[in-house]
């Protein structure tokens, strides 16, 4: 029983880092435009903002100051 609970979760975390990895590749290419929603979760946003979750948007941010 613990198994397939660990393995549903297994798949929705490889599921969400696949979602991250995704986003932030179009980000670092600029294909990303502020549209409303989320690019994260689809959630409904104030316009300007990419993310609903400003956790992964400074998560985002870390991200790139490490590249420089
Ligand atoms: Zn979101």
């Amino acid at each position: 029983m613990s198994d397939e609970a660990d393995s549903a979760n297994e798949t929705i975390q490889r599921e969400l880092e696949n979602k991250i990895a995704h986003s932030r590749n179009a980000l670092e290419k600029r294909e990303l435009q502020p549209s409303g929603r989320c690019y994260y979760c689809s959630h409904p946003v104030d316009e300007l903002r990419l993310f609903c979750d400003s956790g992964f948007a400074e998560d985002f941010e870390a991200f790139n100051k490490r590249k420089r």
